[in-house]
């Protein structure tokens, strides 16, 4: 069984990323964009780890924790707000938080805080194998081992990066995925590649899943626009 995680954010664009980079990490994720929709899936099901926006519409993050907390004094719960002064920080706490990160944050340093967490509340309980693995077109990709087979069944080790473009593309399919989108997602806040970098990436991918590169059928450039994955 994967770690289950519960993402209340308001911040669409911020949630899909989180999402996306926790989903390649091998964690289930849930999503609430208010309180009150986290209060009702917390009362409903039990998770592994909370990560709880604290500017929210209607009910903020502080009182869905203290509300958490009454019942529920374990599950892990980590802040993720755009105030950063130590007052804040003491309230976070006070009301049962185990963590905080100021945004904008390193995508990196949140995953890696969500690990220990988890790893913490689950001593002692083994880590189950979960195999996540997809195919198109004779390919198979492991998103859990970054590992791969490519066209005339080639092994492939791909990158954290390569990975997370690809599953960004995949859980899009059929639609196109702007370069902006891709830098967000991908690359997360701080570090912006140039857009060269993407057009290598999709150059790679063709090499490995397409019979002919020259003649994508699975990635394909909208020009002008960004990318899209067909089956
Ligand atoms: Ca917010």
């Amino acid at each position: 069984m994967s770690s289950r995680i519960l993402l209340v954010e308001d911040e669409e664009n911020l949630r899909e990323a989180i999402k996306l980079n926790l989903e390649i990490e091998g964690y289930e994720v849930e999503e609430a964009d208010t309180g009150m929709k986290a209060l009702k899936k917390t009362e409903a099901q039990r998770f592994n780890l909370i990560i709880l926006d604290v500017m929210l519409p209607e009910m903020d993050g502080f009182d869905v924790c203290q509300k958490i907390r009454i019942t529920d004094s374990d599950t892990p719960i980590i802040f993720l707000t755009a105030k950063d002064t130590s007052q804040d920080k003491v309230l976070g706490f006070k009301y049962g938080a185990d963590d905080y990160l100021t945004k904008p944050f390193n995508l990196e340093e949140l995953l890696l805080r969500v690990k220990v967490l988890i790893r913490h509340s689950n001593r002692g309980k083994p880590e189950a194998e979960q195999l996540k693995l997809y195919h198109f077109g004779g390919n198979e990709v492991n998103f859990l081992t970054f590992k791969a087979k490519g066209v005339n069944g080639i092994d492939v080790s791909l990158t954290k990066k390569e990975i997370s473009l690809l599953k960004l593309l995949i859980d899009r399919k059929d639609s196109v995925v702007s370069r902006t989108q891709i830098l967000q997602f991908v690359w997360g806040y701080d570090v912006y590649p140039s857009t060269r970098t993407i057009d290598n990436f999709i150059l790679t991918f063709r090499k490995y899943f397409e019979k002919d590169p020259s003649t994508p059928r699975h990635f394909h450039s909208v020009r002008g626009v960004g990318y899209k994955f067909t089956e």
